[in-house]
């Protein structure tokens, strides 16, 4: 039995061999924004998808979420981030809004998922969370205008930039202080089709909110950040782009739990502990 389906929320995850497959989340929209009810939610592997996530069979039977490891989106491609898009975070750190979007990019090392544990290195004393919201691109952009780059986004998640900011402050380039193991969380799932003009953008730590924007607020828009980059660098299926990240960025330490909740996305929860 398979059915062709529309699918609103999609996830990867580990099947038994270690293979990563896709599939459907299903539950009701408010088993999404409550973690306590996460026991509800299913995933039912998935086949058939095309790039921009539309257009599945579902197959196989569904399997409760806690029985799924999942996995990050953007494994094997580029993960390409913002910085300063929100006026009151840029202030916060001391920096101007800058004129053109400032981009810099994260290895796939530093991918984790929901669940997993995000590791404080020995290298840094102040390591930070940035709630962001993040598009995966669903079409190849070069050289895009603006509504070519909105119409290729296939969907958008829950991104936490960790970042090393004592390093950052130190070093010209951002690329050490934001690329330890473990210091790009994504998820839980992909929200297909998904609105991302107008979105609460939150990060709460041991259930504390710390963040708490609108993406309305950006400085650039999603369109204008993936024609700029796309006038660098080909954005292809798969890559992720991260949109920046209001005020109220701040410390953890091991034991936290750092939470980042994109509206109509969902929750992307994980433990800190330190590197061994
Ligand atoms: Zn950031």
């Amino acid at each position: 039995m398979s059915e062709t389906i529309a699918p609103v929320r999609i996830a990867r995850y580990l099947g038994q061999d270690g293979e990563i497959l896709e599939g459907v989340v299903l539950g009701e929209e408010d088993d999404f924004i409550n973690i306590s009810r996460y026991s509800n939610i299913q995933i039912q592997e998935v086949s058939g998808l095309d790039a921009m996530l539309r257009g599945g069979r579902r197959i196989g039977s569904a399997r409760p979420l806690s029985e799924v490891q999942l996995v990050p989106f953007g494994l094997g491609r580029k993960i390409v981030l913002i910085g300063r898009n929100y006026g009151a975070h840029a202030k916060e750190l001391g920096n101007e809004v800058p004129k053109e979007p400032l981009i810099f990019m994260k290895p796939t090392s530093a991918l984790v998922g929901h669940g997993q544990a995000i590791e404080l290195p020995r290298a840094s004393k102040e390591v930070h969370h940035e709630a962001e919201l993040a598009v995966v691109i669903g079409k190849r952009l070069r050289d895009a205008q603006a509504d070519e780059c909105a119409a290729a986004v296939a969907g958008v998640t829950c991104l936490n930039d960790v970042s090393a900011r004592d390093i950052q402050r130190a070093e010209v380039q951002f690329t050490r202080a934001k690329s330890f193991d473990t210091f790009c969380p994504v998820g839980p799932w992909v929200r297909v089709g998904h609105d991302w003009r107008d979105l609460r953008v939150q990060c709460r730590v041991n259930g504390e909110s710390r963040q708490d924007g609108r993406t309305r607020d950006q400085v650039f828009p999603v369109p204008t950040l993936l024609a700029f980059i796309s006038a660098c660098m080909t954005l292809e299926p798969g890559d992720i782009v991260s949109t920046g990240t209001p005020s109220g960025v701040g410390p953890f330490r091991a034991g936290d739990v750092v939470e980042i909740e994109v509206e109509g996305v969902g929750i992307l929860r994980n433990p800190v502990r330190a590197r061994e």
